[in-house]
């Protein structure tokens, strides 16, 4: 067989993934890839109903159906606070894991560096590769994921030609301040470096907090390439929608590597959900109400199991400290957790780069809680026997 390609060869599978599979082969709740298992908006699913005779079936305009990019432009520009529009800005992509692969491939180019903050969702670090940079991560240190300025600002004396924000963050659940992202801005315009976010958690910020979209901030959205999808604020992860919002200049060449990349998002899921972008701004309000009810009852359900968590100001993940168990393999500790208590969760150090002194964190694992309320309370009371199968445990 002739030889795979080189830059493919440091890819492994993905831990996420890995863990859905195991709570499979174990009967475990899946507490691990975070997809809901409840269904989507019933107005939603309707309009996807109704129009399985007359389609569209045929591809849609590469960039995106032009009704779902107004809708679209229109929701975005009263929850972000800035013009959208839907003929300049908007490219509709399979997903946001598309849209920020996109992004890279229109901005980066081989032996480019790029800014990833620690503990990142494992795409981050693939995007990098395949896309021919380097990454320089800078870590956002357990247990308030604050960064360090000066190690940012030594990052970006490395001139990197875009930083990746992920905010609210999986899965740290952080969700960064204004003098955070001001901090940020103040860097990325003193060395001319594009922000790539990925913004999907953006109607999950709990009470007192609201997200901040980086693109609002002065002088922003000439640099920002925003990405984002419809996947979790409408529960339809397999929907496969998502989109980047960006200055004219640089979505024409967004446009161009994502008609390459996959020609289009699917045309008959970009006319339903037309539907849910027009829904009233009152739908946000229930999601985060939803999401806040689920959080505070598996927090609960942590406390009532005795272990120690952070808690998440925005998405739907918490880390819980698993250092009084095992000091040295959350890999293994997840393993045993998925077979024995039969609730499954993502090893931490998955998601975070080796420190530069070598140390690795692996003292934390991330739960994910888009679940029915049933099933949360499910793993609660199967997480309360944690304590004595773990007195007992083989190994
Ligand atoms: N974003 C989800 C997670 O972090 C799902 C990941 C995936 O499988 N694409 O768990």
């Amino acid at each position: 067989m002739p030889a795979t390609s080189k830059h493919t060869r440091g890819f492994t599978e993905s831990v996420i993934r890995r863990m859905t599979r195991i709570a499979l082969e174990n009967g475990a709740i899946n507490l691990s890839q975070g997809f809901p298992d409840f269904d989507p908006p019933k107005d939603l699913t309707a309009a996807l109903g109704r129009l399985a005779p007359s389609g569209p079936h045929q591809y849609a305009i590469t960039w995106g159906a032009a009704n779902f990019r107004e809708a679209l432009a229109r929701k975005q520009s009263r929850c972000m606070g800035i013009p959208v529009d839907g003929d300049r800005h908007i490219t509709v992509t399979c997903g946001s894991t598309e849209a920020m692969i996109a992004a890279m491939m229109s901005t980066v180019d081989p032996g480019d560096r790029v800014v990833v903050f620690s503990p990142f969702y494992e795409n981050y670090g693939a995007d990098a590769i395949l896309s021919g940079a380097e990454p320089l991560y800078v870590p956002l240190f357990p247990p308030d994921f604050c960064f360090d300025r000066a190690l940012l600002r030594r990052a970006f004396e490395q001139r990197p030609k875009a930083l990746i924000l992920c905010n609210p963050s999986n899965p740290s659940g952080k969700v960064f301040t204004r003098e955070e992202l001001e901090y940020i801005a103040a860097l990325a315009e003193e060395f001319d470096t594009w922000v790539i976010t990925d913004e999907v958690y953006e109607h999950i910020v709990y009470s007192p907090g609201k997200h901040l979209y980086f693109a609002s901030l002065p002088g922003m959205a000439g640099r920002t390439i925003s990405c984002s999808s419809l996947s979790k604020t409408y529960s339809i992860t397999g929907w496969r929608l998502g989109y980047t919002i960006a200055a004219e200049e640089v979505t024409g060449i967004i446009r161009k590597v994502h008609d390459f990349l996959t020609v289009g998002a699917a045309a008959p899921l970009m006319e339903a959900a037309v539907t849910a972008l027009n829904f009233p701004l009152s739908y946000y309000d229930e999601v985060l109400a939803s999401y806040t009810r689920k959080r505070d009852i598996f927090l609960h359900c942590l406390d009532q199991a005795g272990l120690r968590y952070i808690k998440p100001q925005g998405a739907y993940y918490v880390m819980v400290d698993i250092s009084e168990f095992d000091k040295t393999g959350d890999t293994r500790f997840c393993e045993w957790l998925a077979r024995e208590v039969k609730v499954a969760a993502v090893p931490g150090s998955s998601f975070f780069k080796p420190l530069e002194d070598g140390a690795q964190v692996n003292h934390l694992i991330r739960f994910h809680f888009a679940k029915k309320e049933e099933t949360l309370r499910s793993a609660g009371e199967r997480l309360k026997t944690l304590r004595s199968l773990w007195a007992s445990r083989g190994y």
